[in-house]
């Protein structure tokens, strides 16, 4: 009976075994599956090429509706509030005293706070006298928040243009991608570097018109000679 008892153990001790090497397997294959997988994207990543721009010496240029610093003409304004109803926060603030004599109102001062702004554009949108848009520029770091709230002599400045300033490299974005590919990480691993420096295309405008001149001028000269032989 002992020696019964005694097979049976053994038997469940080897069953135990069994599962739990089974179960070891099944997490060191699914260990391994996580593996590969985490590799993959690291080597996916490998052959993508990069899309960093060296950045303050290269800038990308902003798209045309690009909605970045408000630029504000005090002489078009009319004090007429109309930006501060459509401000979602009510933020511009419109300084003006009302002229007895005139029975107009005269304008002082004029600010809006870019640490508040959510550049949603209703005030542009709506102003009557349309003195007020939205510029390109972006750069609105400041070390102190309080210099973000711009009065109208701060609005009123011409905003810096990235294409304008001479130290800079600007970039138009996707601009290394050929035609039609609208992500960088789509590309080919083995295709070359696609899409033309503003240099470049610059250069190859220049060199086809330079051909498209000679042609003309070839074509000029055909006639001519025609006359000639006649
Ligand atoms: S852009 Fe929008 S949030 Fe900023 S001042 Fe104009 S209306 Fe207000
Ligand atoms: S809506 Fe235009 S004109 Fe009227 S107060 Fe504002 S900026 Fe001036």
């Amino acid at each position: 009976m002992s020696n019964v008892n005694e097979a049976a153990g053994s038997k469940f001790n080897m069953l135990g075994f069994l599962e739990k090497v089974a179960d070891y397997t099944k997490e060191a294959v699914s260990a391994a599956k996580y593996l590969v997988d985490g590799l993959g994207v690291t080597f996916d990543h490998m052959r993508r090429r990069p899309v960093t721009v060296q950045y303050p010496y290269e800038k990308l240029i902003p798209s045309e509706r690009y909605r970045g610093r408000i630029h504000y003409e005090f002489d078009k304004c009319i004090a007429c509030e109309v930006c501060v109803r459509v401000c979602p926060i009510n933020l511009p603030v419109v300084d003006w005293v009302m002229n007895k004599e005139t029975k107009k109102k005269e304008l002082r001062n004029y600010s809006i706070d870019f640490g508040a702004c959510i550049f949603c554009g209703n005030c542009v949108e709506y102003c009557p006298t349309n003195c007020l848009s939205m510029t390109e520029e972006y750069e609105l770091a400041a070390f102190d928040r309080h210099s973000l709230n711009y009065d109208n002599v701060a609005l009123g400045r011409l905003p810096t243009s990235v294409t304008s300033d001479p130290s800079v490299r600007p970039l138009r974005e996707l601009a290394y991608l050929p035609d039609g590919i609208m992500d960088p990480h789509e590309l080919p691993a083995k295709q070359k570097r696609a899409g033309k420096l503003p240099s470049q295309i610059i250069k190859e405008l220049q060199v086809k018109k330079s051909q498209e001149d000679e042609d003309n001028n070839s074509s000029e000269m055909v006639p001519n000679n025609l006359n000639s032989t006649n």
